[in-house]
């Protein structure tokens, strides 16, 4: 199983932080173009944990508050694999 990192870009501040997985399979691709990691709520959280900013006790509530749906928030240009492939995610602005 290859590993792969991606830089995850907060487009309000441009902050880049880099998530990093040791699992990149066939569905990964798919899974941050049109999955769960599609959404910027799931983007925004893993950005925030990144820097140990996500309040880990929060509510569910608290959670959709801070960490809304939506589109273009956080953006990830490419995953960028151990084995040096880059697959492409968003499409350019
Ligand atoms: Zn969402």
């Amino acid at each position: 199983m290859v590993g792969y990192r991606c830089e995850i870009v907060n487009t309000a501040t441009g902050e880049a932080r880099t998530y990093e997985s040791d699992r990149f399979d066939e569905s990964t691709p798919f899974w941050w173009r049109d999955g769960n990691y599609a959404c910027d709520c799931n983007r925004k959280t893993t950005w925030l944990r990144l820097a140990d900013e996500y309040p880990e006790d929060c509510t569910d509530e608290e959670d959709e508050a801070l960490c809304p749906c939506g589109h273009g928030s956080f953006r990830v240009a490419e995953l960028v694999l151990m084995d040096g492939r880059r697959i492409p995610i968003d499409r350019p602005v």
